[in-house]
């Protein structure tokens, strides 16, 4: 049977290729000096969390200055692949390449080397490859460079294949480390950065757009676990804004896992609004009151800042002057990620991270509720506090923010 086949092919490949395994290369955390542990425990733990669903036994491991999956012997090679696409979603990684674990030995390393090539399209075409080694353990027997020519030659003896050093196509790494090596070709990008939670906590104001999940992406990105808040038109809107935020917050939390969602019904306050009759003010001064809401819900969440999509000059709240009367409703920092992006930049990241199909739904937006013909691009704050004082708006946000329901997200 082929399934059979099939088995035996990897079992035999196994034998000369040691234990599979994924190889992580941390970015900036390397640079954080006696911060350093702090920040590989918080990434190994995240790196934990993101296969605790996965239903695969692993054993995470710090080497020096990588760290690496060990994955039960017998581990097929497409659930590793599926390990290693899993970890690439983990910020603070920059590269995930999947492995073999081998004794430290030459001719250990030599048969790994010639297995994983093996395979590779670059046999059949004879292009050139290089051999990179590097020892972490500077008492193995061969030298980087002794190491190299000995796979070097191993490999273009074998296939035939031409080395080429300066432009290869095909590159087989081989890391010396203190109990093992680890041999392995080109790997996935991770997304870089810092491990989720090293920079504290925000509240991301998530609206249904293509903005906002970008900007969520990269603040977590820079280390900060986030949780998301979305005002809903509801009465006066359907639901399905709130379908696109849950879709949207479900997309980005392999990122981060346990992303909360809470949703305002923010239709009766946006009425009273458009109520005062200050038509060209009614959309920043529905923004400072979606802020002062945010403000209230990231205090009782203990979270140290907002986080919107906005770039400078996208739309009319997004004037210099617009947002200058938004950071004045609340005293936090609120963080604008997105604020120097081009929109086609913001669009192709969106892509990336797969949110962009679900921002391109329809939707009725509740912003929307009160679109004005002419929108104020220079907002005076002393007209937007006479309006607040008319809405009682401190209050009104006190209530909003009790009002809020959470939408558990269940991730797949
Ligand atoms: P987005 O694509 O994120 O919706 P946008 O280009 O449509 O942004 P605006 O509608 O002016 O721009 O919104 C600016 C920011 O205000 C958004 O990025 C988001 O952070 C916040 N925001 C807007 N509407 C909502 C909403 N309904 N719920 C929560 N936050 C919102
Ligand atoms: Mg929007």
């Amino acid at each position: 049977m082929s399934v059979e086949t099939s088995t035996s092919v990897v079992a035999g490949a196994r034998s000369r290729l040691g234990e599979p395994c994924v190889l992580l290369k941390l970015g900036e955390v390397v640079l954080k000096g006696r911060n350093r542990d702090m920040f590989e425990r918080r990434l190994q733990s995240n790196i934990r969390a993101a296969l605790s669903g996965m239903g695969v036994r692993h054993d995470v491991r710090q080497r020096h200055g990588v760290i690496a999956v060990f994955l039960p012997e017998g581990t097929s090679v497409e659930t590793a692949d599926a390990v290693a696409r899993r970890v690439a979603d983990v910020p603070g990684l920059v590269w995930v390449h999947r492995a073999w674990r081998v004794a430290k030995d030459p001719q250990a390393v030599v048969d790994a080397a010639l297995a994983l090539v093996e395979d590779r399209p670059e046999v059949e075409s004879k292009a050139g490859f290089a051999v990179r080694s590097r020892r972490r353990d500077k008492r193995f027997p061969l030298r980087s460079n002794e190491l190299d020519r000995l796979v070097g030659g191993a490999i273009s003896e074998t296939y035939s294949l031409p080395v080429d050093l300066s432009n290869p196509d095909l590159t087989v790494y081989i890391e010396v480390d203190r109990d093992e090596v680890f041999v392995f070709t080109d790997g996935i990008p991770g997304p870089g950065g810092l491990p989720v939670g090293m920079s504290g906590r925000a509240l991301v104001l998530m609206s249904g757009g293509i903005d906002s999940p970008v900007a969520a992406y990269r603040m977590m990105r820079r280390g900060l676990r986030v949780d998301f808040l979305h005002f809903s038109g509801i009465p006066f809107t359907t639901s399905e804004s709130i379908y696109k935020a849950y879709a949207l917050v479900r997309a980005l939390d392999r990122f981060q896992g346990r992303s909360r969602l809470w949703v305002v019904p923010f239709g009766k306050a946006q009425q009273s609004i458009k109520a005062s009759g200050q038509d060209r003010l009614a959309v920043i001064a529905q923004r400072r009151l979606m802020l002062k809401t945010a403000e209230e819900v990231a205090r009782r969440i203990r979270a140290g800042a907002l986080v919107t999509g906005d770039s400078l000059g996208q739309v009319s709240s997004q004037t210099l002057e617009n947002i200058t009367a938004q950071d004045d409703a609340v005293r936090m920092p609120i963080l604008r990620p997105l604020i120097g992006m081009d929109k086609t930049e913001i669009v192709a990241e969106a892509r990336r991270i797969g949110t962009l199909e679900i921002s391109e739904l329809p939707d009725e937006d509740c912003c929307t509720l009160l679109a004005p013909r002419r929108a104020e691009t220079r907002a005076k704050i002393e007209d937007l506090v006479r309006i607040e004082r008319r809405l009682d708006a401190e209050d009104l946000a006190v209530q909003l923010a009790a009002s809020i329901q959470e939408y558990k997200i269940e991730t797949s």
